[in-house]
């Protein structure tokens, strides 16, 4: 069952980020992508996969996706955040990892998580989200 994932890597983490996706795009390839913009360019330049881009972060793409996750309709967060550099948009990553608590939402913020994250998305461990997108209307499967 197809699974709303966003991707979003800060600039010094869209090469890990687009390997990663390289890495793992037998799994991406059965999942809706979304993703900020420039991390969707470059994930889109990089493999043959669609992603729906949102703005860039800094310009809001950060409170799109954190809209989604909101009304429950994002499965997957995979956002490699730079942890050594202070970021314009503080407050809007703070409020989209803090929408993920409020709603449950799995969401890995390093390479390594998101490596688990996306093995068990990949054996069907998500599988109850299926319930969720059944009572989400605009959610098809
Ligand atoms: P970007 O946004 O993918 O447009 O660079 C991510 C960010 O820097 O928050």
């Amino acid at each position: 069952m197809a699974m709303n994932i966003a991707l979003i890597a800060h600039d010094r983490k869209k090469d890990e980020m687009v390997n990663f996706v390289i890495a793992y795009e037998h799994v991406f390839e059965h999942h809706r992508l979304f993703a900020t913009g420039t991390t969707g360019t470059r994930i889109m330049e990089q493999t043959n996969l669609q992603v729906h881009r949102f703005m860039s972060g800094p310009l809001g793409g950060d409170q799109q996706i954190g809209a989604l996750v909101a009304t429950n309709e994002m499965d997957l967060i995979i956002f490699l955040r730079d942890p050594l550099m202070a970021q314009p948009h503080e407050p809007d990553i703070i409020a989209l990892l803090r929408l993920c608590d409020v709603q449950g939402i799995p969401c890995a913020t390093n390479i390594a998580t998101g490596e688990i994250l996306v093995k068990a998305l990949d054996r069907g461990d998500f599988a109850w989200r299926e319930l969720v997108h059944k009572y989400k209307p605009g959610v098809e499967e």
